[in-house]
């Protein structure tokens, strides 16, 4: 039965893997942190981990998730409407509500989810979605799971944002989805002017916070901070599996209204597990920790600027930005390839990102800084950059 079928598989793995766009999996073995060790017995620093503020291998979380497991059980077995909502489920949501400023909100087991079950309850055909070329593509799954109209327009274009709007007026609601960070520029999104836009036509917005929350702003409370647009947006979706601890969880939080229809009609949430309790404690933790202190949101802008200084110093071509994404273009996809695994030779594990992720000719290495990072570590960063650049020509 299965020959047939077999061959085919065969031939587009060879295909992509002779395109140069086969995805192996690097094995490690140390807990999640700045220095890493591989199963090969390498030793690395981590520049690849969406370990914003250092929390993925954080004591008190940990501890707070052991305390949970021997309060509340290992799991729900349930969906949450069902009989799958704990107390700390409920801690949780409030907590997050409060750190965004916002009305409710409602947990996923990612993510993902949260924006795969966001748009289909929420709109119909009469309405209108508009959306970033570059947004992420758990949004794009989740816009095309909803027959409302779809506009796309380029990305953090506003006057493409802005032709859209005018088209939309034929629809009945207007939402505009965003990502907050762009993961491959890390650039942030010009969320004033998408707000005075959405005033201006009469739309509403969603933020994905995923890469924003818990890094951009001076307190780490995203791109409504950043803009002094604290508790105006409608929509504000993001992860447990960046900042927050890293481990798993998504959400959605908002206006009361909105975070009440997903209660009664968001598939990923009336139809998926409850996350387990343990990681609904060590969420709340990782909430409490941030909005306690800005220790951490202020080691990590530190260690982003002081990175990003020495490397613009060292001669590389360094993407602005206000998150903790650094790209460092090389624009050749062999050379970002070459450079990377010269780069994991000398300890420093960092991605490079060549087309179809990124433009054709805009080849990159992403460096993610985090709060877990040293000092000392970012200069080993930075002299193996150096060093290597040298070595490859991309600096002089
Ligand atoms: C990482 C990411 C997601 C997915 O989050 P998960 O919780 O891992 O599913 C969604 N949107 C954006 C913008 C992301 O960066």
């Amino acid at each position: 039965m299965y020959s047939d079928f077999q061959k085919h598989l065969q031939t587009e793995l060879q295909s992509i893997e002779e395109a140069g766009l086969y995805k192996n999996e690097r094995i490690i073995t140390s807990p999640q942190q700045a220095a890493i060790r591989v199963n090969t017995g390498q030793e690395v620093l981590n520049f690849c981990a969406n370990n914003y503020l250092g929390l993925s291998n954080n004591k008190e979380l940990i501890e707070a998730a052991k305390k949970a497991l021997d309060s509340h059980g290992y799991g729900m077995s349930s969906v949450r409407f069902i009989c799958g909502t704990g107390d700390l489920h409920k801690e949780l949501e409030a907590k997050i509500s409060e750190f965004f400023g916002t009305e409710d909100t409602i947990l996923y087991a990612s993510c993902f989810d949260a924006n795969g079950g966001l748009f289909e309850p929420l709109l119909d055909a009469q309405d209108a979605i508009i959306s970033d070329s570059l947004n992420h593509a758990s949004i794009i799954d989740g816009v095309r799971l909803c027959k409302a109209q779809r506009y796309r327009y380029a990305n953090a274009d506003m006057e493409e944002l802005e032709e859209c709007l005018k088209k939309a007026q034929a629809q009945r609601h207007r939402l505009i989805v965003t990502d907050g960070v762009f993961s491959m520029d890390g650039n942030v999104v010009p969320l004033d002017k998408v707000y005075e836009l959405a005033n201006k036509y009469n739309a509403m917005i969603v933020v994905d916070e995923s890469h924003s929350a818990g890094v951009v702003g001076r307190t780490g409370r995203g791109t409504t901070e950043l803009f002094n647009l604290f508790g105006k947006i409608e929509i504000i979706t993001g992860t447990l599996g960046k900042a927050f601890g890293g481990a798993i969880g998504g959400f959605t939080t908002g206006r009361r209204e909105i975070i009440d229809m997903l209660r009664q009609r968001s598939r990923p949430y009336l139809f998926s597990n409850s996350i387990p309790p343990m990681i609904a404690a060590a969420g709340i933790k990782a909430f409490e920790i941030i909005s306690e202190t800005n220790e951490l949101q202020d080691k990590l802008h530190a260690n982003t600027n002081y990175f990003m200084a020495k490397m613009q110093a060292a001669g590389f071509d360094i993407k602005p930005t206000q998150s903790a994404i650094c790209a460092v273009m090389l624009y050749d996809a062999k050379l970002s390839q070459e450079m990377a695994a010269k780069l994991l030779d000398k300890g420093i594990y960092v991605t490079g990102f060549y087309y179809p992720v990124v433009p054709k000719g805009e080849a990159r290495i992403r460096v993610q800084l985090s709060a877990g990072h040293e000092i000392t570590q970012l200069d080993q960063c930075v002299v193996a950059f150096t060093e290597i650049g040298r070595e490859l020509g991309v600096i002089s």
